[in-house]
């Protein structure tokens, strides 16, 4: 197997794309395709403020190091999400790519600001551990980022993850989440930054590999929390389809976005107000992350 580009050996094959490259025409590859999703999206140029969800998984900081290499101005923040080693090699993971690169990184620390971490949550809602972290991902984030005077919200989903997602809204044709699954959803008045997804049209093994390319060390273990997440199981499957039918994510995820995406987004869009405790943007009185800390911040036996 040899480069598209140099013929010398190749280092990974894209079978998708019908390619295979090098080492280093692999990362411009990727540079390529990260840039292009920028501008097809219209996501973010040089002048904006951008703020990137920082995990310490491959995603993110292979997202951090191209945008950093496409000469975009990026700061970091992390979420420690008090899940044990794991959340503790995560956030050490992020420190020390930051310093490495002198880059800017943010860290909050779920249970220090907000009296809970991600178990708590689990076990004292009715939401499991992912739907409690993505909930608080969200929230914290956005707060950071709106404090912070950052106007883009960046994040590091990549095609499995996004194609995934898709399929499971599918799935069970949840019309609301179809209508925001998007790679852009701009920012609102109400408060919520505008977030995009710079990775959705690079694979997971992808950013595995540019990461060992560029010499990141990154977080490999998986979440204990994750045992049985739905998302990673339609993953294997789609990963069985893909393996069958190079380019089935892509063609799935993008013929989505063109032609799926314009009809579930022609409804009203949801009215937002204040939340009576925090003030964020919310659809109800209470916003779902005032509700879920009230329950978990609260010693076991009390809010039950
Ligand atoms: S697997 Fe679930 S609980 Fe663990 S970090 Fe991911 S979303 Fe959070
Ligand atoms: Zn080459
Ligand atoms: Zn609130």
């Amino acid at each position: 197997m040899r480069c598209r580009v140099c013929r010398s050996r190749a280092a990974i094959e894209v079978r998708r794309h019908n390619a295979a490259f090098c080492g280093e025409h692999f990362v411009e590859h990727i540079h390529r395709q990260v840039q292009r999703t920028i501008e097809d999206f219209e996501m973010f140029n040089s002048d904006d403020r951008l703020l990137l969800g920082v995990s310490g998984g491959k995603d993110s900081l292979a997202l951090w190091e191209i945008l950093t290499e496409l000469g975009y101005r990026v700061d970091g923040v992390n979420l420690e999400l008090g899940i044990g080693a794991y959340s503790v090699d995560s956030t050490n993971y992020s420190r020390v790519f930051a310093d490495q690169r002198d880059l800017t990184l943010l860290e909050v620390d779920l249970q220090d600001e907000f009296g809970f971490d991600i178990p708590a949550a689990a076990a004292s809602s009715s939401r499991t551990a992912c739907s409690a972290c993505g909930l608080s991902k969200r929230y914290v984030l956005n707060s950071v980022a709106r404090r912070g005077g950052y106007n883009v919200l960046v994040m590091g989903h990549n095609l499995d993850d996004e194609a995934a997602t898709l399929f499971s809204n599918v799935a069970s044709w949840n019309i609301d989440y179809l209508a925001r699954q998007h790679p852009v959803l701009v920012e609102t008045d109400a408060g919520l930054a505008r977030k995009v997804k710079p990775l959705i049209r690079v694979a997971e093994r992808e950013t595995a590999a540019y990461a060992v390319i560029r010499g990141i060390d990154y977080e490999i273990d998986e979440c204990p929390m994750a045992n049985g997440n739905t998302i990673n199981r339609i993953k294997e499957q789609l990963n069985a389809m893909e393996q069958q039918r190079p380019g089935f994510k892509q063609r799935f995820l993008f013929g989505f976005l063109e032609r799926g995406s314009p009809i579930f987004n022609e409804g009203p869009r949801p009215v937002l107000t204040a939340c009576s405790v925090c003030g964020s943007p919310t659809t109800g009185d209470v916003c779902a992350f005032c509700k879920l800390q009230d329950r978990a911040a609260k010693p076991t036996g009390e809010g039950q």
